[in-house]
C-alpha cells in the first residue's frame, strides 16, 4: 500500500527539494567535523555559543546525577519537579511577566498555545512567513486563518477591520523571522491590536539576551530554550492568569511527558550566565555588525532550489557549512543560503566566510 511514496520522492528529488541528513561526527566551537573532515559551521542557532558551556554542561550532568534522565511522567502526573519550576520562575522574570510555562519544545509550545486560546468561532491572523509551528497550530485551532503579507500592517488593520464577527481574534507573529533576520514591527501591531481588541501573542525563539524588548502590549510572548539558551525546550510567558489557564488547556503541555531535568538545568544555568556578563552578547553583536546585519540570521536569497543546494555544496566544499534552505520551508522561487552567526566565531571565521561569499554575491547580481 506504500507505493505511492516512490512517485512522490521521484517528484521531490525532481523538483530539487529532496531532504538528506549530514551526520556530525564532532562538536567543538563553531567546528563540526563531518565524514573524518573538519568544517566551520554557519548553520547553528546556537547563537551564544552556551550549548558547550562548562557550567550548562556541568548542570545537566548535575541533574542528571540528582534526577536522573527522564522526567518518568507528563508535569501534571509526577513530572514536575523544582528544576522545572525554577525554571519557569527565572523564564517569567527574565521576560519580565508574571509566570512562565515550560513545553517539550518549542514547536509545542506554538501548538498548545494557540489551541488553547481559539476555536471555531475565532479567526488568527498571521505574517505570511510565520514559523511552520505557528501554521500548524493555526490548521490544528480550526480558526479561520488570515494571512497578511510580510510585515504589511496596512493589511492587518484591513484584515482586523472587517473581523468583527468572530468571537476572538488573535493575532501571531515571529519577532525575529527565522528564515529571513527582520524584525516585525511590534509597537504598531500592539497599537492595532488594542484598537481592534486583539489577543497578540509573539514566537521569540530567536531572541537573543532578552530579545530586542519585552514585547510592551503583548499578550502571550512564546519562545525557545533551544537556540540561544543552547538546551532544548520550549516556553511561554504571561500573566499568571494565562500560564494557569494553559496548564489546564494546552494539549501538548498536558499529554506529554515533562522536559528532561537535565534540559531544565541546562537551560537555568544559559541564562546565568548570560546574567552574569556581557561579554558573549557583546561578541555576537559585534559578529553580525561584521555582515551589516540586525540579527544574527542573514538570508542570501538564490531563488531556484537546485541552484540554491549547488552554491551551497561549493561552500561546503571549501570547508564551510551553510544551510541551504528550500519550499517548503520558504516560498517558491525563495531559496536561499541562511547564514547564522555566533558569538564562537572569530574574526577570521567571518573573514573566511566572506572571502567565499563576496565573488557568491556579484554574480548573483550580475544575472
Ligand atoms: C525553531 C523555531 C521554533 C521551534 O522551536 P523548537 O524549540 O526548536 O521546537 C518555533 N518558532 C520559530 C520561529 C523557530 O525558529
Amino acid at each position: 500500500m506504500l507505493e505511492f511514496i516512490e512517485g512522490e520522492l521521484t517528484a521531490i528529488k525532481e523538483a530539487g527539494l529532496f531532504r538528506e541528513l549530514k551526520t556530525i561526527e564532532k562538536i567543538s566551537g563553531a567546528k563540526v567535523t563531518i565524514a573524518g573532515k573538519e568544517y566551520l559551521n554557519f548553520c547553528s542557532n546556537n547563537y551564544l555559543g552556551l550549548a558547550g558551556h562548562p557550567k550548562v554542561k556541568a548542570k545537566a550532568i548535575e541533574a542528571i546525577n540528582e534526577f536522573g534522565f527522564g522526567a518518568g511522567a507528563s508535569r501534571l502526573i509526577c513530572g514536575n519537579t523544582t528544576i522545572h519550576e525554577k525554571l519557569e520562575a527565572k523564564l517569567a522574570k527574565f521576560k519580565n511577566r508574571e509566570a512562565a510555562i515550560v513545553f517539550t519544545t518549542g514547536y509545542m509550545a506554538n501548538l498548545g498555545t494557540i489551541t488553547a486560546l481559539v476555536d471555531e468561532n475565532d479567526t488568527i491572523i498571521i505574517d505570511r512567513l510565520n514559523h511552520a509551528s505557528i501554521i500548524d497550530a493555526c490548521k490544528l485551532s480550526k480558526a479561520k486563518l488570515q494571512v497578511y503579507p510580510h510585515l504589511d500592517m496596512k493589511a492587518l488593520e484591513n484584515i482586523l477591520q472587517k473581523s468583527g464577527m468572530y468571537k476572538k481574534r488573535l493575532i501571531v507573529t515571529d519577532h525575529v523571522f527565522s528564515m529571513d533576520g527582520d524584525i516585525a514591527p511590534l509597537d504598531q501591531i500592539a497599537q492595532l491590536a488594542k484598537k481592534y481588541q486583539a489577543i497578540t501573542m509573539i514566537d521569540d525563539a530567536h531572541m537573543v539576551g532578552k530579545g530586542r524588548g519585552a514585547g510592551e502590549g503583548i499578550d502571550v510572548v512564546m519562545g525557545t530554550l533551544s537556540k540561544a539558551l543552547g538546551s532544548l525546550g520550549g516556553f511561554v510567558c504571561g500573566s499568571q492568569k494565562l500560564i494557569n489557564y494553559l496548564r489546564n488547556k494546552a494539549r501538548s503541555f498536558i499529554y506529554t511527558t515533562a522536559l528532561p531535568m537535565a534540559a531544565c538545568a541546562a537551560a537555568i544555568a544559559a541564562l546565568e550566565v548570560i546574567e552574569e556578563g556581557p561579554e558573549r552578547l557583546k561578541t555576537l553583536w559585534e559578529n553580525i555588525k561584521y555582515f551589516n546585519a540586525e540579527t544574527p540570521i542573514i538570508p542570501i536569497i538564490i531563488g531556484d532550489a537546485t541552484k540554491t543546494m549547488e552554491i551551497a555544496q561549493k561552500i561546503f566544499e571549501q570547508g564551510i557549512l551553510v544551510s541551504a534552505i528550500r519550499p517548503p520551508t520558504v516560498p517558491k522561487g525563495q531559496s536561499r543560503l541562511r547564514i547564522t552567526i555566533s558569538a564562537m566565531h572569530s574574526k577570521e571565521d567571518l573573514a573566511c566566510l566572506a572571502s567565499l561569499l563576496q565573488p557568491l554575491i556579484l554574480t548573483l547580481e550580475k544575472p
